[in-house]
């Protein structure tokens, strides 16, 4: 392709709203474009990596043995109904209605539809294992999308759907996927780990996370030396041990203004692990107003996770907040600042799994300005549920082996789920085995954000100058550039080379503008092609400039080594 009939359009100021390298970079580079919040277009050099990157999926994907289709992203809300999602998706979900008022919705995943046309196009267990994907356009209408490609509003995914007769069948599934996925991302040349995940509104059970390791993910990981690694949404906590103690008499203690953990153990002259952390919530009716109250309690020194607290509920999270503290109060007992377990009414508690073990714990009294100092469970109080509730974070003892765990970011860029029977139970999405006796179809449902990896690759290839595309996906291989324009000899090397390499198969941009070296140096590394060759003032010898973009220095070499040293890199040796 010559620049010079090509539309390129590479910016010299840093968008306003962009915050992270991908973000930064891809709208230098003139690859995508904003429409409004969290909606871009791809522009030619941007389309041109993107299709490479499905490409990179769709091959692997076959070759695991998927099917590609392709569905609408237009879906009826019926098959929400069914699922029992309509109302547990929260303001995400784009819901739009036709001219007649019938509810639908933008698919923000596809589980219902994939499980419709499987209830209707299988009958017989001679028709299973069956793996079908698609790569095509979700929408969700994010909180807070930020980051470009990274959370946006309409993005692409790549989701597919396994539907097996068991759960050993559901089992190869899923490792097939899970090979297909570590095959997917080494090509792409992603530094990342897999997690264990929470597997969410998605529901059933085992869930991991391709997570690729970047400073601007969104993404908490903790990791140890074991292997172990999971977010520290899903990471299990390590409960303390149980203390000996004996059970010492309960005692009110006078504790003016001390609202907080830290004020109440400073004033009290004991370790916060001696002391117990409330957390007040409201449960959430269909029409918004509090059902019910829940508190919540935690050795003082833990932080809660509420992920862990939704799900041992059984709530979503847009049923449920902290609570207004004078409502609850009024009902249940509960103190700012100084609520306990002893004597709290009307409300759920649920203690974190250590709590039982521990004793003589200073907790709220229930009363303004008092604590209650040796609370013991059993004696004092008991709970509703019994669960981990606690944050892990970084430091705290791996579950697997008790070393520290370490701390890092990353961005989601894939997931796996092992979904079973959830949607095609409700569903009714079945099959007959050989004793004609039906059974649910056991699925996985495998989703890899496409246009979030393209970002999440330029958070790991970039520098000062721009991108570094990996050969893999870089939107062209070479670059061109004649620098001495209006000279002849220069400009007829130029055209040779980059015959030959176009005859040869490679990708190549001829840059045959009339420009300055500097500006073309200048959009070649922001664009981040991989290699360069630069046609300048010993044309006449036959002598070119040759610099892989991801290499300080530039060689020079005769312009039939330069041919022969890029085409062995782009196809290998
Ligand atoms: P997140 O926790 O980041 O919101 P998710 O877990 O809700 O993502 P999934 O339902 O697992 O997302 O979707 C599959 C993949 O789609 C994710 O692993 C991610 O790569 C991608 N993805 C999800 N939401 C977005 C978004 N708003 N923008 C771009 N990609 C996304
Ligand atoms: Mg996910």
């Amino acid at each position: 392709m010559r620049l010079s009939k090509m539309h390129i359009n590479t910016l010299r100021e840093v968008p306003g709203e962009a915050e992270v390298a991908s973000h930064i970079w891809l709208l230098r580079a003139g690859m995508i474009r904003k429409l409004v919040s969290g909606v871009y277009g791809f522009m030619p050099l941007g389309y041109r990596t993107l299709r490479k990157l499905e490409q990179i999926v769709r091959e692997e994907m076959d070759a695991a043995g998927a099917q590609e289709i392709h569905m609408s992203a237009i879906q009826p809300a019926e098959l929400w109904i069914e699922s029992g999602r309509w109302a547990a998706m929260g303001p995400e979900m784009w819901r739009i209605k036709d001219r007649h008022g019938r509810d639908f919705c933008l698919g923000p995943t596809h589980e219902e539809v994939f499980t419709d046309i499987v209830r209707n196009e299988v009958s017989s267990y001679r028709q299973l294992p069956m793996n079908l994907y698609q790569i095509q356009m979700k929408y969700r209408d994010e909180a807070r999308p930020r980051f470009g490609l990274m959370r946006s509003r309409e993005f692409i995914m790549k989701d597919a759907y396994s539907f097996d007769r068991d759960a050993a069948g559901l089992d190869e599934s899923y490792r097939v996927m899970y090979e297909a996925y570590r095959r997917i991302f080494d090509r792409c040349g992603l530094d990342y780990v897999v997690v264990d995940a929470d597997s969410g509104a998605m529901g059933g059970s085992g869930s991991q996370e391709f997570t690729a390791l970047a400073e601007a993910g969104e993404s908490d990981i903790l990791h140890c030396g074991c292997g172990f690694a999971a977010t520290s949404e899903q990471a299990p906590g390590v409960d303390a041990p149980a203390s000996r103690e004996d059970l010492l008499p309960r005692e009110e203690v006078y504790t003016p203004d001390c609202k907080t953990i830290e004020s109440v153990a400073a004033f009290l002259g004991i370790p916060k692990e001696r002391t117990m952390k409330a957390l007040l919530f409201e449960v959430l009716g269909e029409d918004g107003n509090p059902v019910e109250y829940v508190a919540a309690f935690v050795r003082g020194d833990r932080t809660l996770n509420e992920t862990k607290l939704y799900n041992a509920l059984g709530v979503p999270e847009h049923r449920i907040r902290f609570a207004d503290e004078a409502a609850m109060g009024a009902r249940t007992g509960s103190v700012g600042g100084f609520t306990g377990p002893v004597g709290l009414r009307d409300c759920r508690v649920v203690a974190d799994s250590e709590l039982p073990g521990l004793r003589n714990l200073c907790a709220g009294a229930l009363r303004e300005g008092y604590h209650m100092k040796n609370v013991n469970y059993g004696r004092d109080f008991e709970a509703d549920l019994i669960v981990d509730l606690k944050l892990a974070g970084g430091g705290d003892p791996c579950p697997l082996c008790g070393s520290p765990l370490a701390e890092g970011r990353g961005i989601e860029v894939g997931q796996l789920f092992k979904l079973g029977t959830k949607y095609s139970g409700s569903m009714s999405a079945r099959y007959r085995d050989e004793n004609q006796e039906e059974h649910p179809v056991v699925m996985g449902s495998y989703g890899i954000g496409v246009t979030r990896t393209m970002a999440a690759v330029v958070e790991q290839y970039h520098d000062g100058d721009g991108i570094l595309w990996p050969m893999a996906l870089a939107p062209y291989q070479v670059i061109v550039c004649p620098v001495k324009s209006g000279d002849e000899t220069a400009a007829r090397l130029a055209e040779e080379i980059y015959t030959q390499l176009l005859a040869a198969g490679a990708e190549v941009l001829l840059d045959d503008r009339d420009e300055r070296p500097g500006v073309k140096f200048k959009d070649a590394d922001m664009i981040g092609i991989p290699l360069r060759i630069t046609v300048g003032k010993r044309a006449g010898e036959g002598v070119v400039e040759y610099k892989p973009r991801n290499e300080r220095e530039r060689e020079e070499i005769p312009a039939e080594e330069a041919v022969r040293r890029a085409l062995e890199a782009v196809f290998g040796k």
